[in-house]
């Protein structure tokens, strides 16, 4: 299936990149949000971006108005009744994308196939919501999205080889490394990192050592390049606590139980850099 038109719906930060990603590879795109405010904040990120592109001279002025030109923005579904492919990269909340898809599933031509970004929920449920599962599929993109390389491609029980072999073209397309995942709690990379960071947060609470030095350890000691804590800061402490409890509903084993600190630090209100607190202060 040749994809020449995608809808993003969400234009938050997920959302733009993905928009920015796909026209900047030459497609046409359409990204809503529920607000014009949401919508004209993700048209800014994009414009940015590619600002920063045209002073490493990597892009002219010219073929950035190019790649502006090529994402319509709105607050309607409407305008991707004709796409080839709808990536839903809207909140993280099940209601949400639930109606999301329903409405989807009414409007896109019954051949589209849609996907989703969730970092979490399960590919199954959503596809199994759809008179089309077997065209719903999980295009799990990374943050920052015009710079991570990875794209986890999760397959629900319903998705199709035709739906999949499409999705991976599409990601090899826009410069985008497809790895296929099973739908299962937390993915690949989630299911590794998230316990990881979880586990940083016990160390910290048990005062093995402090959090500068638990991320100096990981970053010298395993070659990372940002320390667990300072990761989770950038993720948000918020979005560690959800999907470590996806993790643990899902699998119903103790070792995935969020740390004790973590959870406190959220009902604090700590939630890393968007808060300009977390483990490290960012007031400044
Ligand atoms: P975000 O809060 O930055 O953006 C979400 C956007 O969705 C908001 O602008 C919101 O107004 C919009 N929205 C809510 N309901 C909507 C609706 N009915 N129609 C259209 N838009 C709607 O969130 P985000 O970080 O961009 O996350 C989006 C999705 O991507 C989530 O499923 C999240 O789990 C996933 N994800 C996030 C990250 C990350 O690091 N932030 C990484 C991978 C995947």
């Amino acid at each position: 299936m040749d994809i020449r038109k995608v809808g993003i719906v969400g234009a938050g930060t997920m959302g733009n990149g993905i928009a920015q990603v796909f026209s900047l590879a030459g497609v046409d795109v359409v990204m809503t949000d529920v607000t014009d405010a949401a919508v004209e904040r993700g048209m800014k990120t994009i414009s940015g971006s590619l600002d920063r592109m045209v002073k490493k001279e990597k892009l002219t002025e010219g073929q950035k108005a190019e790649v502006l030109g090529r994402i319509a923005s709105g607050t309607e579904l409407g305008g991707m009744a004709d796409a080839d492919l709808v990536i839903e990269a809207a909140s993280e909340d099940l209601d949400i994308k639930l109606k999301i898809f329903a409405e989807l599933d009414a409007c896109v031509r019954p051949d589209a196939i849609i996907a989703t970004n969730t970092s979490s929920i399960s590919i199954t449920k959503l596809a199994a919501s759809t008179k089309r599962a077997d065209k719903v599929v999980g295009m799990h993109f990374f943050n920052p999205v015009p710079l991570m390389a990875l794209v986890e491609l999760i397959r629900g029980l319903q998705t199709s080889d035709e739906t999949y072999a499409a999705v991976e073209a599409v990601s090899r397309m826009v410069g985008k490394t497809p790895v296929q995942v099973r739908n299962s709690p937390g993915f690949v990379v989630n299911r590794m990192l998230c316990p990881m960071i979880n586990e940083a947060v016990f160390a910290l609470s048990e005062g093995l050592a402090t959090a500068a030095e638990i991320d100096e350890a990981m970053k010298l000691g395993c070659n990372h390049p940002i320390g667990p804590l300072a990761l989770c800061d950038l993720i948000g402490l918020d979005v560690e606590v959800a999907v470590m409890q996806v993790l643990y509903e899902g699998y119903k084993d103790s070792k995935y139980r969020p740390a004790p600190l973590l959870v406190e630090m959220v009902e604090a209100g700590y939630l890393g850099r968007k808060t300009g607190r977390g483990f490290f202060d960012y007031s400044k």
